[in-house]
């Protein structure tokens, strides 16, 4: 068996460690969210084997064929790609959180198709922070009103906010992002809504994205290796 991936989540979760350390924030305060995305069930295995419970996936069709294929494990499932108006029954049906909600029509859809069976789905909205052309997510200026009508939903749980900045030239460049999606969270915090999920930080930007308050990173690169 190839111990690469145990090996490589140990240094991700040092750097977690470390990062926390750094920021004065205590290390269960940060989870780690594995992107298994073009990995097999196999690679989630040996994951799971070395302790990881909670996967990313952003290819619908893909993860739902994973997720089947390893129904026997106590796996936690997170949607965090672009979601299709005609794929919300699939991630309602089989994902546990959506990072990745970004407009009223995904979110209506998501709570209407929820199984009853199910507890609530748990979302974040992806925030579009530094104003990138062709990246999904909202802007900030529509992120209030968004999160207000998400939060009225029945079927879902408002849980915080997601952010998929481009690379920075500098880690200062890199965290002052990451303190505007801060500043959001707060924001919507400060409003009354009871938000515990900062999703921010990936294989690159981790430290930055930490001391700047991230309560979740998705890695997927450092935990897998290259896609
Ligand atoms: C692929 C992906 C990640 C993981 O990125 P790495 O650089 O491989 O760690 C995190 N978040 C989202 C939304 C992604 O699409």
């Amino acid at each position: 068996m190839n111990s690469s991936i145990a090996n490589n989540i140990a240094h991700v979760q040092a750097q977690i460690w470390a990062a926390c350390q750094a920021a004065g924030r205590a290390p269960g305060s940060v989870h780690l969210l594995a992107v298994s995305k073009t990995w097999g069930p196999d690679a989630v295995r040996q994951a799971h084997a070395a302790g990881l419970t909670a996967f990313g996936e952003n290819y619908i069709q893909e993860a739902v064929d994973k997720i089947t294929a390893l129904h026997d494990l106590p796996l936690q499932w997170h949607c965090i790609g672009p979601i299709q108006s005609n794929k919300t029954r699939l991630v309602a049906e089989h994902f546990d959180w959506v990072h990745s909600v970004d407009r009223l029509k995904i979110a209506q859809r998501l709570s209407e198709q929820r199984p009853a069976h199910l507890p609530p789905l748990q979302v974040c909205i992806q925030v579009n922070v530094d104003g990138g052309q062709t990246k999904s997510g909202v802007s900030p200026q529509e992120l209030p009103a968004l999160a207000q009508a998400v939060a009225a939903l029945p079927r879902l749980q408002l849980r915080g906010l997601m952010t998929i900045p481009e690379p920075a030239p500098s880690q200062a460049q890199m965290r002052s992002v990451h303190a505007q999606a801060q500043a959001l969270f707060e924001a919507l915090r400060q409003q009354g809504l009871p938000l515990d999920t900062l999703s921010m930080g990936m294989s690159g930007d981790m430290a930055a994205a930490i001391a700047e308050g991230s309560t979740l990173v998705r890695v997927g690169t450092a935990i897998f290796g290259q896609r």
